[in-house]
């Protein structure tokens, strides 16, 4: 998939409208606690700022509902972005208001504004097209850059885009390497590939394994989501998480492995506990004798050699969602183990997802993965075979 290009654009000394993603984790003192979505759109700033242009940087954080919440200011991210560009970056007091429009109008040959909250307007979640001729007003052109929220049709990822014409508009870096990324994931992978699938439910996850099944060579199933399929197979699975609704959908997941030729791997045994908690009592069992009450929280360690058995031989990785219950350090042993094999590995390693992402980066193995997605949703709806709202309107038509 061709997307209207950055580089073919007159930007020379004009004014530019950079949707970026700077929704990042804060801790609870309010501090970044990983910028990596913030690394990412340097590249585009950076060669807007070298074509002279003013540039306004616009974002989303958290979910302050329309209400200008002083929590979700992009104080701080204004803060890091200025220690990456090394110049100053203007914080505008609101979204659209006049002081704003008034800072707009007046920005400087390569000078930086950076608007407040986006969602501090009720508008930017609903699409509003009276929101998206504002923002656009702005600007001569408009740049995507905020893969992570392309998949929401926005007032500034979706609606925005219908007030420029395809020689004022394009995807960012960052957008373009994502899509290229899964494009080629989906349509020509080095094969064999092998899809690690994880995460708490099959429900968040059905129409990505539905599309990848064609497509790939191998599926290894872990996290909660794989106790509806062991259940449908008959196992006793305690009171792990499971989606009763979806056996039959499991069932037909499993049949279509089979007639495709796709090698569909389950766990053969988990670490179980008594309680969801970091304090209950554990112990690994077999996934065919899981106790009554007890839940299984983790892939043990038989899996993580079958997995690490069946991932020798793969040519691309693609990972998305945990092995088991990460956040607590009791059942993180089993996606780390995973993590640490799949860094290692000399296959094209792909990781999507927050939450795999999160887990990476916590034991220090980001720069050794392939490709990081910045986009959780974004990257699963991909997966999924849709075309992302905010990435249609900047297909490249003629290519
Ligand atoms: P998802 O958002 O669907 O990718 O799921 C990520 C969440 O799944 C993480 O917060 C994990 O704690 C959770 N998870 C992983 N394995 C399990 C499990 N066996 N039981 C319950 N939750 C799990």
């Amino acid at each position: 998939m061709e997307l209207l290009n950055i580089k073919n654009l007159d930007m020379l000394g004009k004014k530019v409208f950079i949707r970026c993603d700077f929704n990042v984790p804060m801790d609870e003192f309010s501090n970044i606690s990983d910028d990596r979505r913030i690394r990412s759109a340097i590249s585009t700033i950076n060669f807007c700022l070298d074509q002279e242009c003013s540039v306004i940087l616009a974002s989303h954080l958290g979910r302050p509902n329309g209400e200008a919440i002083d929590k979700y200011s992009l104080a701080p991210i204004a803060r890091r972005i200025q220690h990456f560009l090394k110049k100053e970056v203007i914080l505008a007091s609101d979204v659209i208001g006049d002081d704003t429009i008034s800072k707009a109008n007046k920005l400087k040959s390569s000078q930086v504004l950076l608007l407040e909250n986006l969602r501090f307007e009720a508008g930017e979640t609903k699409n509003d097209k009276e929101l998206s001729k504002k923002l656009a007003s702005m600007a001569d052109f408009y740049i995507n850059d905020a893969f992570g929220v392309s998949h929401r049709a926005h007032s500034s990822v979706e609606g925005i885009t219908h007030f420029f014409d395809k020689e004022h508009k394009a995807a960012g870096f960052l957008l373009q390497k994502e899509i290229d990324f899964f494009s080629k994931l989906i349509e020509q992978p080095v094969r064999p590939f092998a899809a690690i699938v994880g995460g708490s439910k099959v429900s968040g996850k059905l129409e990505a394994l539905t599309n990848l099944l064609p497509r790939v060579d191998k599926i290894l199933i872990g996290g909660g989501m794989a106790f509806t399929f062991l259940k449908q197979m008959g196992y006793d699975i305690g009171a792990s998480l499971v989606e009763n609704d979806l056996l039959e959908d499991a069932q037909h997941v499993m049949n279509e492995a089979k007639r495709l030729g796709v090698k569909f791997y389950l766990p053969v045994d988990v670490v179980a506990a008594e309680k969801f908690s970091q304090d209950s009592i554990s112990k690994l069992t077999s996934t065919q004798e899981i106790p009554e009450g007890w839940m299984g929280l983790d892939i043990g360690p038989a899996t993580v050699r079958l997995y690490r058995e069946v991932l020798a031989d793969v040519q691309t990785i693609l990972w998305n969602g945990p092995m088991g219950v990460y956040e607590m350090d009791k059942f993180a042993r089993g996606s780390n183990k995973i993590a640490h094999f799949v860094a290692d590995s000399y296959a094209t390693t792909v990781v999507g997802g927050g939450d795999t992402a999160d887990l990476v980066q916590r034991i220090g193995l980001d720069e050794e993965i392939s490709f990081i997605s910045t986009g959780g949703g974004a990257s699963l709806e991909l997966l999924e075979g849709k075309i992302l709202p905010g990435v249609a309107p900047l297909i490249n038509k003629e290519a």
